[in-house]
């Protein structure tokens, strides 16, 4: 399949800065007849597409789908049937918690040619952007990327205990509203309470916060610190070194004790 033959092309954007985006991002942006953005998607790589270029916001965040996945599916198919050339603009890795491949199944199961361009996750961003590495030799030998996300009404059906592990970084993408779940159930499994875990909201961005505590006082400190979506949880001993190899805004050790 050649270039001129893609007609959707699933882009991932990154976790913000515009200065993440792959230099294929970039260009597919520029080139496009029309972009369908999701929530994530910051203002300024909203910014960077071009004026004339048909812009198409698809919504979605936890329990407000501005436009539900069947319609966004759809689109990409009517935009593509109608000769656009249409990015797919999606907020990190489009294959990550992005349900970008659910998009893609969709396409070809329609025929429509499509290419996934990778983005930094906001796992990779928002950590390397707060100093926290996901591995550190002696503080972590691996990774887990997990969803704190779950049906209304439902609980949280994950392995509690192959998750409790001290000696693998834990990343909860979506975890903002089951914090109290996530935390009480990763103690009961075995994790010490005293592990370090880290908050970072609206991470590369300059409104960046990263809020540094332990595993049993995140979800008072998440809600002190009033921090809304998009928020990442990391979980783990390599949290610690955030203190001295932090780069970028500060990030605040979260005091329970003081008010206001
Ligand atoms: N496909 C995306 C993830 C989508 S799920 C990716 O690869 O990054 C949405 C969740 O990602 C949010 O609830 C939050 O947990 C996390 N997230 C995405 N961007 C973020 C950012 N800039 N700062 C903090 N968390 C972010």
């Amino acid at each position: 399949m050649t270039a001129e033959t893609i007609s959707v092309s699933i882009v991932g954007s990154g976790p913000g800065d515009p200065d993440l985006l792959t230099v294929k991002a970039l260009r597919l942006i520029q080139e496009a007849d029309v972009v369908v953005y999701d929530l994530l998607v910051s203002d300024k790589i909203l910014d960077l597409i071009p004026e004339g270029v048909s812009r198409v916001f698809a919504g979605k965040a936890a329990r407000k789908h501005f436009m539900p996945q069947r319609e966004i599916n759809e689109l990409l198919v009517t935009l593509a049937a109608g000769g656009n050339k249409v990015v797919r603009l999606k907020g990190g890795d489009p294959f990550i918690f992005g349900r970008g491949s659910e998009e893609a199944e969709h396409l070809s199961k329609h025929g429509v040619s499509f290419e996934v361009v990778p983005g930094i996750t906001a796992s990779a961003g928002c950590t390397v952007y707060s100093g926290i590495p996901l591995t550190h030799r002696g503080l972590a030998k691996g990774v887990r990327f997990i969803t704190g996300h779950l049906q209304e009404g439902k609980t949280l059906d994950l392995n509690w205990k192959s998750l409790a592990d001290p000696d693998t970084t834990l990343v909860i993408y979506m975890g903002l509203t089951n914090i109290g779940q996530i935390s009480g159930k990763l103690i009961e499994a075995g994790l010490p309470g005293d592990t370090p875990t880290a908050a970072i909201h609206k991470g590369t961005t300059p409104e960046q916060q990263t809020i540094l505590t332990t595993l049993s006082e995140i979800p008072a400190c998440v809600e002190k610190a009033g921090l809304k979506a998009p928020t990442l949880i990391v979980i783990g001993r390599v949290v610690t070194l955030a203190k001295d190899i932090a780069w970028r805004a500060r990030p605040k050790d979260c005091d329970l004790e003081s008010h206001g």
